[in-house]
């Protein structure tokens, strides 16, 4: 039997807010536990929380990027469980009226069409706290600092039919957040985390079939790993006959392979209701329309943008937007007057190259756009040649001196002067009237001899094109 297979994901997002959701502790991460707590967050009776407005602007714009409608009133909830990183007993969330319903996202894998993918739904919610296990010790420790940092989550529809589609659809999903700055798309470190469902069917059926929901992976790549494996066990499992048990199940990434964690016998009864304490959460048009008219441009634009303003391919456009600071620092070498073609391939090679080696990010660059824009300039007048240029690239990389100064310091300067190679070549000529003869007779891979010629008379610095030139016109060939 043929089977298709059918991908929705769950994502949680930790918002780039300075203070929790509830109350004002710091979400800062990596403070000695415990530190950033107060009797709201820790759950102490007689406390009320109070909502960070900051929150909802970040998942109105993200809401917003994702085409979803935003909701004039939306209600948080109690989601009731019993578990040592949840102080109150209760997650609040938000369950049956969420801030945001309604949106897609388009994709697409690499020599594929463009797909949509539906997003059913985002909602605010806030963090649990942290087991801290320590295996040379008989006991648990819990770190608080996390409770009530604000998330996203974001639920797809069940539109992905592959690994690599919903991989596609994380990479955008995170590029989005990290444009709008709601979010660091941090994978590694948990800030932007993904639980996958997945079921099979038949090809041609519309129902759906029974979904398992894989946990615990920490990249993208992990993703459509535990999404390659479970498809091929469900496929294995129908083949001989047997069903698909609706489960959870925990990716390991070390030996790739995922175990069933929790069935639906087990499963929660979490027991949501209203939260009493707060308020039902009032949006109106005025609020979305701010938060709209602040929109920065996003991914898929800024890419059709770059390559309709500067003549680029889509490639070295989706290199250059995979981050809006590197993004945004190639379009000042731009700006700043260097040729958009050539700055995109110093850039898109060289600088992230070099960037990449000493483990810099683009914001750490020693070479600012308008020093990137000052070396491919003298480029394109002539002044150094591409090779010299590389030479030059490579200290102002490591110095981050300005072009000219080193082209200066170092006498690298491209003798372009015609007169001057014209009177050189004579000089070449005249001492090798045999290669001379046999180049007008029509050996013309001597053109390498006399263009070496010239180069070592003036150690490297002689435009090539210039004698190239010179040569064919004096010698007519
Ligand atoms: P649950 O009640 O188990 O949380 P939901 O209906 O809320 O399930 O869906 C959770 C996620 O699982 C969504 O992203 C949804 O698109 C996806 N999903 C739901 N049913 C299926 C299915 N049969 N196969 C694959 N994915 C599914
Ligand atoms: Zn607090
Ligand atoms: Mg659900």
């Amino acid at each position: 039997m043929e089977y298709e297979a059918v991908i929705g994901l769950e994502v949680h997002a930790q918002l780039l807010t300075e203070s929790k959701i509830f109350c004002g502790c710091a979400t800062k991460f990596g403070a000695p536990p415990n530190t950033h707590v107060c009797p709201v967050c820790l759950g102490m009776p007689g406390v009320l929380p109070v909502l960070n407005e900051r929150v909802v602007e970040f998942t109105i714009r993200a809401g917003l990027a994702t085409n979803c409608s935003v909701q004039p009133k939306s209600v948080w909830a109690r989601k009731n469980y019993f578990y040592p990183d949840l102080p109150k007993d209760y997650q609040i969330s938000q369950y049956e009226l969420p801030i945001c319903l309604d949106g897609w996202l388009d994709i697409q894998v690499e020599g594929q069409d463009k797909r949509r993918i539906g997003i059913t739904r985002i909602h605010m919610e806030e963090d649990a706290g942290k087991l801290v296990h320590d295996p040379s010790q008989p006991v648990s420790y819990v770190d608080y600092n996390r409770t009530g940092v604000p998330l996203m989550e974001l639920v797809s529809e069940p539109d992905l039919r592959t690994p690599a589609e919903a991989g596609a659809y994380l990479r955008a999903l995170r590029d989005i957040l990290v444009y709008l700055e709601v979010c660091d798309g941090n994978m590694e470190e948990g800030s932007f985390r993904c639980d996958a469902n997945v079921s099979l069917r038949p090809v041609g059926q519309q129902e759906l079939g029974t979904k398992a929901e894989l946990k615990n992976m920490n990249s993208f790549r992990g993703v459509e790993r535990a999404l390659e494996y479970e498809i091929r066990r469900q496929r294995a499992l129908l083949d001989e006959g047997g069903k698909v048990k609706q489960e959870t199940r925990l990716w390991d990434p070390d030996q790739g392979k995922s175990f069933g964690m929790r069935g639906k016998e087990e499963a929660h009864d979490y027991r949501y209701m209203p939260d009493p304490d707060l308020l039902p959460l009032i949006v109106d048009d005025a609020w979305v329309e701010r938060v709209r008219a602040g929109l920065p441009e996003l991914p898929e634009a800024k890419r059709a943008r770059l390559v309709a303003e500067f003549g680029l391919s889509e490639y070295d456009a989706g290199v250059l937007t995979a981050s809006k600071a590197l993004a945004d620092y190639y379009e000042a070498v731009a700006a700043a007057g260097a040729p958009a073609k050539t700055a995109a391939n110093w850039v898109t090679s060289d600088l992230i190259g070099a960037l990449k080696a000493q483990g810099l990010e683009i914001g750490q660059t020693p070479i600012s756009p308008g020093g990137l824009a000052g070396l491919l300039k003298l480029i394109e007048a002539g002044t150094i040649s591409g090779k010299m240029a590389k030479e030059v690239f490579a200290e102002m990389m490591d110095t981050g001196e300005q072009a000219e100064a080193i082209v200066k310091k170092k006498g690298l300067t491209q003798v372009s002067d015609a007169g001057e190679l014209e009177s050189l070549l004579q000089e070449i000529f005249a001492a090798n009237p045999d290669e001379v003869e046999a180049f007008k007779g029509g050996k013309k891979k001597l053109m390498g001899f006399f263009v070496g010629q010239v180069m070592q008379k003036t150690k490297g610095q002689a435009n090539p094109k210039v004698v190239n030139q010179l040569i064919n016109k004096l010698l007519g060939g």
